[in-house]
């Protein structure tokens, strides 16, 4: 069901595209990469779960051009193997194409609720809730206000600190106002709805941008810093976020 939000006509998020760099963050069947000629031809190379890395010669440090040809189309192949190299060995980045003349300007608050909701997508941000299922932990009490349980709609949207926060920045957002408590569901009104082109839908979501990132950030601090939640800190590094950018 999720997967429409990549598909819908003219959205900026189903142009979004990979930036490759190391390439093993990128699973060959992803849709915001290259599709394959044919699901087939993965399955036969044994590349069924491969990543962009398998495409790569670790020795050469080149594209293993042999290989994608066999895997993609002409276009497709020709594409892959004029992708700049000084992207390798950095991070994957998913890039958010923003503008109409073409160039890929990234608007931060954009940028970061549409990395939440892929993050959220595709490989889960790393809540408490989450870890306990995997095991990793055992206590899934939300560190902020040490009351529930840290799950995703919680932490950024019940949770009182949370709350605090929607309520205390300039808009007076109150989370239980919206008419969702579903963290994903509501992420992706806001993205689908936002006009790229507006200043002020920008600036909406830029602002939102900085609440999910700050509210993610005092969360570590709390657990690798052992600091207390402080919601006045966390107001103003909202408004530097808006102000100043990431
Ligand atoms: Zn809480």
């Amino acid at each position: 069901m999720w997967k429409n939000i990549w598909q819908t006509r003219n959205s900026s998020v189903a142009q979004a595209k990979w930036q490759v760099g190391k390439g093993d963050s990128i699973r060959l069947r992803d849709s915001l990469w290259y599709k394959p000629r044919n699901a087939d031809s993965l399955d036969h190379l044994q590349l069924r779960y491969g990543t962009v890395k398998d495409l790569m010669d670790p020795t050469s440090g080149n594209w293993n051009s042999e290989l994608i040809n066999t895997v993609h189309n002409r276009l497709e192949a020709e594409a892959i193997l004029s992708t700049a190299f000084p992207k390798f060995g950095n991070i994957d980045k998913v890039i958010w194409p923003f503008s109409s003349s073409g160039e890929y300007q990234v608007k931060h608050g954009y940028k970061i609720v549409s990395t939440f909701l892929w993050k959220i997508l595709h490989c889960g941000l790393p809540t408490r809730t989450e870890l306990a299922k995997k095991q990793i932990i055992t206590d899934e009490t939300c560190v902020v206000c040490g009351k529930s349980q840290e799950t995703l709609d919680h932490l950024f949207m019940s949770c009182h600190f949370a709350r605090a926060i929607w309520y205390g920045v300039a808009q007076g957002l109150r989370t239980h106002l919206t008419n969702t408590t579903d963290l994903v569901n509501w992420m992706k009104s806001q993205i689908e709805n936002c006009n790229i082109k507006s200043h002020r839908d920008i600036e909406i979501l830029t602002e939102q941008g900085a609440i999910l990132w700050t509210i993610w950030k005092t969360r570590n601090r709390v657990i690798f810093e052992k600091l207390e939640p402080d919601i006045h800190q966390a107001l103003r590094t909202v408004q530097r976020l808006k102000v100043n950018g990431y």
